[in-house]
Order: structure tokens, then sequence, then C-alpha cells
């Protein structure tokens, strides 16, 4: 048998079957399960080389960056952005650098809509340019179509240009849920009819919520036929929602930074729209991205922006597939899918049931017992969990701690049946 065996069954679960040990993994479909919604066929642009940049830790070496490509590759996400050439002399050296990689992953830069900038871009070898209006507040000064004549003509310009060098290009604006609906519509409208490959609607502040990012995706959609590119800002945590409301919106692509660093507090983290997009399609994510090297390109930039992975993160922070209360480490161990969404093996993680603790149970106990050989009847298992609860409710017990006691309350046990045999 195949390490990993996937059974589909009729009752709308999947048995993983792991070494003869099966796991029932439910699988989520996506609530609104419609003709426009991308949720199962969307691309990632990295943006940890752009965004990430703009994270206050942030300063990334050519070699760095070099590094944090070569990962982000690997992984398999299918565009990685890097910071404007005209921001720099050595940003522009940086992008060439990239460039001349040879990577799989299409390499963007991301540009103010100026001819200046597209062309100091197109020079470096980069396979598109994602364009932004670079005035925050540019619809709403300009709004009810007082200069949207200039607006128009300057990026007719930049993507006519863009596209005669036959580079992709992205249009978006900054800001765009404060943004007035009908010009940023009309906008879009016009530079969807230059034959832009795709727009973008961009939360800069981070105000928006799921059902507004619904809205105006959807909106959008009806409007343009280019892809809908989204960039999501975290300041009150709904970056990752956001970025799967709009997929179910139709949007096509999904800008992530590696723990989602960047400008402020950041904005989705690619680990955690890899955890939320597993569970919509657990097959289709599997297929696309090595899940194992997440943990990897995290630790990675992690060490590049001197920061710890959090201890709550997405897939990889160091509790996320810890088991605690005895009520979940036994039905933990009988079957994982029972209080676990994500199959730690996918991602090249394992997982922990924590007994050292005054909420432990004798099941997880018994477990350790027999990881370790021991061979204890489930009586003398519940006799030295009391052992274990009177102690943790002093003080917590390491592994070792438990260990321990179980070998000594092991060892007593076999040495008084042999007392009792002789
Ligand atoms: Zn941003």
């Amino acid at each position: 048998m195949t390490e990993t065996k996937r059974l589909k069954k009729n009752d709308g679960t999947k048995e993983a079957v792991s070494n003869g040990k099966a796991s029932q993994i439910p699988v989520v479909h996506p609530r609104y399960s419609d003709l426009i919604s991308r949720v199962k066929n969307f691309s990632i642009i990295e943006s940890t080389l752009r965004e990430g940049e703009q994270f206050a830790n942030a300063f990334f070496d050519q070699e760095t960056k070099i590094k944090i490509a070569k990962a982000l590759d690997e992984f398999g996400v299918e565009y990685i952005e890097i910071t404007s050439p005209a921001a720099s002399e050595q940003s522009r050296l940086d992008c060439i650098a990239i460039c001349n990689l040879g990577l799989k992953a299409k390499i963007l830069t991301h540009v103010r809509c100026h001819m200046d900038d597209a062309r100091i871009a197109v020079e470096t070898g980069v396979d598109g340019l994602d364009v932004v209006i670079g005035t925050s507040s540019f619809l709403r000064e300009f709004s009810h179509g007082k200069d949207m004549d200039y607006i128009i003509k300057q990026a007719t310009e930049v993507i006519k240009f863009i596209q005669s060098k036959g580079l992709e290009v992205r249009f978006s604006s900054e800001d765009s849920f404060r943004s007035d609906l009908v010009d940023l519509l009309n906008l879009y409208k016009t530079v969807d009819k230059l034959g832009v490959n795709r727009v973008g609607i961009a939360d800069t502040v981070g105000c928006a919520d799921p059902r507004q990012v619904y809205e105006l995706v959807r909106t959008l959609r009806g409007v343009v036929s280019c892809d809908i590119e989204t960039h999501f800002h975290n300041d009150t945590g709904c970056a990752i929602a956001n970025a799967y409301a709009a997929l179910e919106a139709g949007a096509t692509h999904i800008d992530t930074s590696v723990l989602g660093i960047g400008e402020r507090n950041g904005i989705t983290p690619l680990g955690g729209l890899v955890a939320r997009m597993y569970t919509a399609d657990r097959e289709g994510v599997m297929a696309k991205y090595k899940l194992d090297k997440l943990r990897d390109v995290e630790n990675l930039v992690a060490e590049a922006v001197q920061i710890q992975v959090p201890f709550n993160n997405y897939i990889t922070g160091y509790c996320a597939f810890t088991h605690k209360a005895g009520i979940h480490a036994k039905a933990i161990l009988n079957n994982p899918s029972t209080y676990e969404i994500l199959d730690p093996h996918d991602f090249g993680m394992t997982r922990y049931v924590s007994i050292g603790h005054r909420l432990t149970g004798w099941n997880a106990v018994k477990n350790r017992a027999q990881q370790l050989d021991l061979a204890l009847s489930d009586a003398e298992i519940k006799e030295v969990t009391q052992q274990i609860k009177q102690l943790a409710d002093i003080k917590p017990l390491g592994v070792e701690e438990v260990d321990t006691l179980l070998r000594k309350f092991h060892h007593e046990k076999t040495s008084s049946e042999k007392a009792e045999d002789d």
C-alpha cells in the first residue's frame, strides 16, 4: 500500500489512510458553490519582496532576496512581486538579479502609474508590471469625472507602453474601498477595454470586511472581463477572510506575504491563506503547492526580519497541532479529524498530545505509555494518571518528567508482581 491512500466515500468525507491508521478528513465545501467562485482556481501573487519590504524590520540585501525568491518558487507560488526598480539603484539591480534566476514563478514589479517608472521597469527582465495609481485619495479628489480624463490619458499611455514590450500589466487603485464606486468602475472598464491582464482591488488601509469585499468584487466581476487581483491589509484581522470572500466573488489573484509582513501590521499571510484554501480544496492546494516547504520559507523570512514565528501562527505556530484537554486528546487519538481540520502530515508537521498537566486524561497517558512500550492495565493507567494530576496541580510537567514517572510506576508494578510470583 502506498503510504497515503485516499478513498472517496459517498458521505462526502474522504478517508486518509496513513500507515494503516485511518483518519476522516471532512470536506468543507464552499458555502456558495457557483460559477463565479474561484476558490478552486486562484493564483498567489507573493509580495514578501515588495509589500514585505515595507515591514518595519525589513532590510533585505540581494543575497537574502534571492534566498527568499528561491524558497517561494520552491513552495510553488505562481507570482513573485518585487519592489519597484525605480525606488533605488540597488532595488533595480536586485530586480535584475531575481529575473535572471530563471524561476518557474513569474516575476512582477510594482510601479507607480508613471512613464518614468515604467521605462525603468520594462528593462529589468520582469514578466509583468503591477501598476498603481500612486495617490491614495485620487478618486475622491477627482470624483465625479472632473479629472478622470487626465487619469485615463495617463493610464492609457503607461498601459500601452507596457503592452508594446510584450509584458503583463495589472492596473490598480489604492484604497479602493473608500473610493467613489462609479468612478472606480468607469476607470476599470476603460483599462479593461485596453486589454490589461488584471485590475486590482486594494484595501490599503485595512478597513474592509468580507461582505463589502464580496459585494465590490462581485460588482466589478460584472463590469470587466479581465482577471481581478486583490490586496488586503490586516489592521482589523480580516485579511484572510477578505481574500476568501474575494475569491468567492470571482477574484482570481490574491496578494500575500510570508507571515503577513508589510506596511503597519501587514497583509494576508501566505500560510494563513493556504490553511483557509486547504479546507476548501485540499487536493487542489496539495497539487499546486509544496506544503511541507512552508515552514522553511517562514523560518527564512522570520530570521531575515528578526522576528519569531508567532505561537498561534497558522499551521506552523508551535501549538498549532498541540492537543491538551483530556477529552480532546482521547478523540484525537481515536480519530485526528475530530479536532483537526488540517492534517499536520500534509504540511510536514506532527501533532503533539500534551499530557503533563491537570486537565490530562487517562487515554492520553495510556497512549504515551504505549509509545514507551510500558505494559500497564487500564486500572494502572488510571492510577498513574491521578498521580500526574496531583503533581501537575502544583506545576505542569515536561514530557521527560511524565516519562520518568511512567517508567518508575511501571518498574514498581512489575517488580511487585515479580515479588508476588516468587
Ligand atoms: Zn499594501
